[in-house]
């Protein structure tokens, strides 16, 4: 007889539904199994056909095939035994089926018939709306190890099994049990206990603040000690709280990093050190593992000591800081991964560290083949560059705690206004605005509109400067809640805009 059950496979970084087909029919007994490596078979057969005795099923003598209907075989490694042994159950009749039209089954089986944990399961959150719904899941049977991270998942009756009794029981209607709770996902806001640490930098405040309200990519440039490393792991306090499928969408990303996933969400920093591989960063290999920027999604990948980082290596952020997602390919698979970061870097400017101080030593040759590792390309597309000096011992003493939860509420209501303004977009922050929308989203007052043209003409500004700096003036407008762009938020922006970082400032 034909059984037909969904499951679920992991796919690169997301979760897929899988239609898995078992029949039986006369003939030698085996279990032929068709879509997937002939490893991953034998192990399935043998760890069902010894939990099927030891759960007490007989095993049918006849000959079992098996139909996964998957576009990559080499992505199906695990949890496939459950639906299979329960497969083989109904097509077998010992367990006929009640449930298999509305219910996914996930899990492995040990051989005393014991089910077993899977990993990810608290990521199936995008799935479930994507591809579950409306195929009619209302339901999904997991391991009982799995409970926990499974009652994190949305719209969905979690039905823990701890045995393959238990599990065929409940399938054929014999046996019903509780669905688990569901537990809301929470957003769990980093301590703002590093953002007050910083004392005076008043201008780097500022620029984090512009830079986490509207999601644009921000550069502190400045000697060491200065703060800008302490600057740039601060931001993560001031992000915008994520929507309802944004913390679903993190709960998939940080199933990457993380193995147990708990209700606390929290967007994701990614801070590599500087000796990481291109490989490492955007990722790649056999399977396509996602890199630093993937992880990143969502939240923040900070570049400390941007310039130090390996020749080239960089050069790699410049396509995904443009599309915000990755394509990789390796020989006959190709994939598309997400990659909507925020990017912090930090970086000296000379290798002492020093200039433009006359403290400075280095050669001013060295100090141009410095600045030259961070390439141009590269620099127009961060939207603020901050040069910052150290700072002041009066600074340091006239210190006046700063108020976070101000600031927090700001950024907020600024992050608010974009979502109602793009609610017809495919995007929702400023940063995001396409080059073809910034004219109908980024209006300016008239004088405003000819200050930022004089300066245009002034400094020589690319189009794509241009673009970077009205979002940027888009997102101040929008944290002094104005509707149009006003002289005030472009002679600040003004000051972000990237300079050649030798102009301007000349060795002494
Ligand atoms: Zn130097």
């Amino acid at each position: 007889m034909f059984q037909k059950i969904c499951t679920i496979y992991h796919d690169g970084i997301r979760a897929r539904r899988l239609d898995l087909e078992v029949d039986i029919l006369p003939g030698l007994p085996a279990i032929h199994m068709i879509g997937v490596s002939e490893t991953v078979a034998r192990g399935v057969r043998e760890r069902v056909h010894s939990a099927f005795l030891a759960a007490g099923f007989s095993f049918p003598a006849k000959r079992i095939t098996v139909n996964l209907r998957c576009p990559d075989a080499a992505r199906l490694k695990a949890g496939l035994d459950l639906p299979v042994a329960l497969g083989i159950l109904c097509a077998d009749l010992q367990a006929p089926s009640h449930r298999n039209i509305n219910t996914a089954v996930i899990g492995d089986l040990s051989l005393n018939g014991d089910v077993q944990s899977v990993q990810r399961i608290g990521s199936f959150g995008p799935l479930i709306h994507e591809e579950l719904t409306e195929a009619g899941i209302t339901s999904i049977l997991v391991p009982a190890g799995n409970a926990a991270e499974a009652s994190l998942l949305p719209d969905l009756e979690v039905l823990p099994v701890a045995i393959l009794a238990e599990a065929a029981a409940l399938w054929c209607g014999r046996l019903t049990i509780e669905p688990l709770p569901h537990i809301p996902l929470q957003y769990a806001r980093p301590s703002a206990d590093a953002l007050l640490s910083i004392r005076g930098q008043p201008a780097g405040k500022r620029a984090l603040t512009v830079a986490c309200a509207g999601g644009h990519n921000l550069l502190f440039l400045g000697p060491p000690g200065c703060g800008k490393t302490l600057l740039a792991h601060a931001a993560p306090c001031l992000l915008p709280v994520p929507s309802e499928d944004d913390l679903q969408h993190l709960m998939m990303i940080r199933a990457l990093s993380e193995t147990r996933l708990t209700q606390q969400v929290s967007r994701p920093v990614r801070a590599p050190h500087h000796s990481i591989t291109a490989h490492a960063l955007i990722g790649g290999g056999r399977p396509i593992q996602p890199g630093e920027i993937t992880r990143a999604d969502h939240g923040l990948l900070i570049l400390d000591e941007a310039a130090e980082f390996g020749t080239g290596v960089l050069e790699h952020l410049r396509t995904p800081l443009e599309s915000h997602h990755i394509h990789l390919r390796y020989l006959d698979r190709a994939e598309t991964l997400p990659a909507d970061f925020m990017l912090i870097g930090t970086t000296n400017l000379c290798p002492c560290g020093q200039f433009p101080s006359p403290a400075c030593s280095c050669s001013l040759q060295a100090i141009r083949r410095y600045q030259g590792r961070l390439s141009t390309a590269l620099i127009e597309r961060i939207d603020l560059c901050v040069l910052l000096d150290a700072v002041p011992e009066t600074d340091r003493q006239a210190y006046t705690p700063l108020d976070v939860a101000h600031i927090q509420e700001q950024i907020q209501l600024a992050a608010d206004r974009q979502e109602a303004r793009f609610r017809k977009e495919s995007f929702s922050r400023n940063s995001r605005i396409p080059p073809g929308k910034i004219e109908m989203y980024c209006k300016l007052q008239s004088s405003a509109e000819s200050l930022f043209l004089e300066a245009c003409a002034r400094f020589h500004l690319s189009l794509r400067t241009r673009h970077n700096l009205l979002k940027t003036a888009r997102s101040i407008a929008d944290l002094a809640d104005q509707e149009q762009i006003g002289t005030q938020q472009i002679a600040e922006v003004l000051q972000y805009r990237p300079k050649g970082f030798l102009s301007g400032v000349t060795p002494t």
